[in-house]
């Protein structure tokens, strides 16, 4: 664990790792995608949720799917399914306080868009402690786990891989990252999708609390 007190980059995923699962945030978004696909096709929310989640598992994002398959304006797509009412998500302060001991570069890699990074991270008060965020569009709309995305992640914030890692609730999207020479870090979570490659050896550390994490590296690094 002493090797991360190098790290120079450190990339956080946001939905299912800044704030934990158990929160069900990401349950609010899932909804509204259901609806959106609901109302678009006059499908009900039984059928929509089969096709939103046909397009997750084939594509990485429903979003992608949709754009392949029924060429939806992703822009319209991504302003409906965030505008979500998250107000009753607590503060992090724990969290907030390792973030801001961490001198090192901090950033957002997510498959979501700039608006819902902001609205999280407002809501959790670690708004203004990143150097930088990337998001779906960032990414042209094509998702982890494709490998695109991470280049252009390294190509926008000018990062060495070698001195980064990512920090990620899908075991799957860390593989990548460990081809490209990142550190990699899965936050452990009963998500069937999200924990079916957790035992890959592209995972070096598997950890169950992101800010009891940062607070260890964080002593190590003083001491
Ligand atoms: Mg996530």
């Amino acid at each position: 664990m002493k090797e991360l007190t190098e790290i120079k980059y450190w990339i956080f995923d946001l939905d299912n790792t800044l704030y934990s699962g158990q929160t069900k945030v990401f349950s609010e978004v899932d909804k509204k995608m259901s609806s959106f696909i609901s109302e678009k096709f006059g499908v009900d929310l039984i059928e929509a949720k089969k096709i939103q989640k046909e397009y997750f598992y084939e594509y990485g994002t429903t979003l992608s799917g949709l754009m392949k398959k029924k060429n939806i304006n992703p822009n319209e797509f991504l302003e409906f399914v965030h505008d979500i009412d998250i107000s009753w998500l607590p503060k992090d302060k724990l969290l907030r306080e390792e973030l801001i001991k961490i001198k090192e570069k901090k950033y957002i890699f997510s498959n979501g868009s700039h608006a819902h990074i902001e609205n999280v991270t407002n809501q959790l008060g670690i708004d203004g402690l990143f150097d930088g965020a990337f998001d779906i569009t960032d990414a042209d709309f094509v998702p982890k786990p494709h490998l695109e995305p991470y280049k252009k992640l390294i190509e926008k914030f000018k990062l060495d891989p070698k001195k980064s890692i990512l920090i990620e609730d899908i075991a799957h999207n860390l593989e990548q990252a460990k081809k490209l020479g990142m550190k990699t870090c899965w936050l452990e979570n009963d998500e069937a999708f999200a924990k079916k490659d957790a035992d890959k050896p592209y995972i070096d550390y598997k950890i169950n609390n992101l800010p009891s994490f940062l607070q260890k590296i964080n002593v190590l690094r003083n001491n």
